[in-house]
């Protein structure tokens, strides 16, 4: 089998998303807070994994913009919960990688005065193994 349908099936069992839910109409990024920043949004998430696209994916800069919010999977009307899937790809880029985005060490550096507690947590899960 191709290794994008391998790679597309993976991260939807991985994430529990089913991406053939989706009705393109485009909620999830009309609500997604980094909106601007993102290369992909949380609707082409679904749609390019939908359409195994899973390389272009992978490389994009995407993955680590995602705040991991879930105002998409709040907002999506089908429960197809595209934040999830965001997720579960970055987890296999980082795999792939056999390299951390982030270090755990490097996050003592970035700490700054007043940063909450949940960011650092946040951090720990979104770039680290
Ligand atoms: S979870 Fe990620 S993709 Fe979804 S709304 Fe939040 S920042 Fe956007
Ligand atoms: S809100 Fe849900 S149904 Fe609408 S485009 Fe996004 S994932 Fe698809």
């Amino acid at each position: 089998m191709d290794k994008n349908k391998l790679l597309s099936e993976q991260v939807q069992r991985n994430s529990g998303v089913d991406v053939s839910k989706c009705m393109r109409c485009g909620k999830c990024t009309a609500t997604c807070p980094n909106y601007d920043l993102m290369e992909y949004h949380p609707h082409q998430f679904v749609n390019m994994v939908e359409n195994d696209k899973l390389d272009v994916l992978m490389k994009s800069s995407s993955l680590y913009l995602c705040l991991n919010c879930f105002a998409c999977v709040e907002r999506c009307p089908r429960g197809v919960e595209p934040g999830k899937l965001v997720e579960a790809i970055r987890l296999e880029a980082v795999r792939q990688k056999e390299n951390n985005h982030l270090k755990p060490d490097q996050i003592v550096e970035k700490l700054t005065e007043g940063m909450p507690q949940q960011a650092i947590t946040t951090a720990f899960r979104k770039y680290t193994k």
